[in-house]
């Protein structure tokens, strides 16, 4: 059993302890020992003073290979940097640009903290390729839109199929059941016709797999739902079905409160993403109002190109402060409850509160290492919650485990991506697509 010694364990497990000067005990990559006392038996005691260890980040929604678009169009509102941008560079990527752009997004999530994250994509097995390589904890949804794409239902839930099949295949080659999980991403409401979303629902029934789906993102998904349907988007999914409690609904920034009972009842998790619906001027998620209802609410940081990054630090921080400005109230998130949004939230929202999310004995060794002493700001010290989440931020980890492995370290060196290379690689990717589209990109005007 190796040991850690540091000078507080974070523990984020039910009473929320905090451990000072304690001993944390890894084995085999599981957490086998957690107490204040020194244990008897052990192989090796690593010492670290004024270092702070917090359970890894739970990155609940991304769309991790759009690293390649970032910055591609900034300042625009959804519908136009979809449709105007986004959409027609997607439609040139190929399968290898996807693993690029994919790695080196886990680059940035590893090297800020984040152990475990949830996509969807396109080539998603690509990103699953990169998610194995790295050797990061991840939950994968192929998104899936047959109104997008123009196809058949059946049709565009092959594509699933298929990506759940590949999936397999790879982890049961390489070894990582329990790194690697399925589940399925139909886009949302306005992508998906009635007849692919009952399919899901089914499939997701039959096979035990959680589904993963963009919901009540802006105002506008909101009216032309109403429009078309007589029916908010969270209502229109109720009458068909397909609301259950393995639902993980990201944004829901436009609820109404028969929406948020709704979402109550049927115990669906809200994936709360602040920075993308900032910088889309999508609005602010109504998430006091979630809480109180005693909805599960989980962080991320949406795609790379609604971000511009993805850093969980950064949402943790903005979390805890917005919801205080909007409500003029600063009791509504307090430190504490964004840092469980960011670890044991996230973890009950992918179905992994048995394996992650707390550092507890019997979960994957899956943590960060805070370095204080780098830290002006960690002076004076009055509270650890306060001081991570308001005074400091992810440029004072220095180290990043998972599955009891040291990823990252203060060196800046990452244990199983060449960031050096990555980089070429990723530009000449954007350049070329950005060419084939015909996108002048802001620095080319
Ligand atoms: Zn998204």
């Amino acid at each position: 059993m190796l040991v850690l010694n540091p000078s507080f364990i974070v523990t984020m497990d039910r009473e929320c302890r905090i451990i000072k000067d304690g001993f944390i005990g890894i084995e085999e990559g599981k957490i086998v020992y957690v107490s204040k006392e020194k244990p008897q038996e052990y192989e090796e005691i690593i010492r670290l003073p004024k270092r702070v260890l917090l359970p890894g980040f739970i990155n609940t929604h991304t769309h991790v290979a759009m690293t390649i678009l970032r910055g591609l169009k900034d300042d625009v509102n959804l519908q136009r940097w979809l449709m105007e941008y986004i959409l027609p560079v997607e439609k040139l990527l190929k399968p290898k640009d996807v693993y690029y752009g994919a790695l080196y997004g886990i680059a940035e999530m590893i090297k800020s903290g984040t152990t475990t994250f949830m996509d969807m994509y396109y080539h998603e097995i690509e990103v699953a390729k990169a998610a194995a390589d790295a050797k990061i904890r991840s939950v994968l949804t192929y998104g899936l839109a047959d109104v997008f794409f123009n196809t058949l239902p059946e049709e565009e839930f092959k594509k699933a199929e298929k990506f759940k099949d590949d999936l397999s295949a790879l982890v049961s080659s390489r070894g990582l059941d329990d790194f690697l999980f399925f589940a399925y991403g139909p886009h949302s409401p306005y992508g998906c016709t009635k007849e692919l979303l009952q399919i899901v629902r089914e499939a997701a029934d039959r096979d035990n797999f959680r589904i993963h789906i963009h919901l009540s993102e802006t105002k506008s998904e909101v009216e032309n739902s109403v429009r078309t349907s007589n029916m908010t988007p969270i209502e229109y999914l109720e009458s068909v079905g397909f609301l259950k409690s393995d639902v993980m609904a990201a944004h829901v920034v436009w609820p109404t409160d028969g929406d948020i009972e709704i979402l109550k009842h049927r115990g669906v998790h809200v994936l709360h993403n602040p920075t993308s619906n900032l910088k889309l001027a999508s609005g602010v998620a109504p998430v006091p109002k979630f809480l109180e209802k005693g909805i599960n609410v989980a962080l991320a940081t949406d795609g790379p190109a609604s971000n511009n990054r993805l850093d969980m630090w950064k949402e943790i921080s903005l979390a805890a402060l917005i919801h205080k400005g909007i409500s003029r109230d600063p009791e509504v998130i307090s430190a504490r409850t964004a840092l469980q949004m960011a670890t044991i939230n996230g973890a009950y929202a992918l179905g992994l509160e048995r394996k992650i999310g707390s550092l507890e004995v019997g979960k994957y060794a899956d943590f960060v290492v805070v370095n204080l002493e780098r830290a002006l700001e960690s002076v004076p010290f009055h509270d650890v919650y306060s001081m991570i989440v308001y005074a400091l931020d992810s440029r004072y980890i220095d180290s990043v485990w998972i599955n009891g492995e040291l990823m990252y370290s203060q060196e800046n060196v990452l244990k199983t991506i060449d960031v050096q290379k990555l980089r070429e690689i990723v530009n000449d990717i954007r350049i070329r697509l950005t060419q084939e589209a015909g996108i002048k990109t802001p620095s080319e005007v």
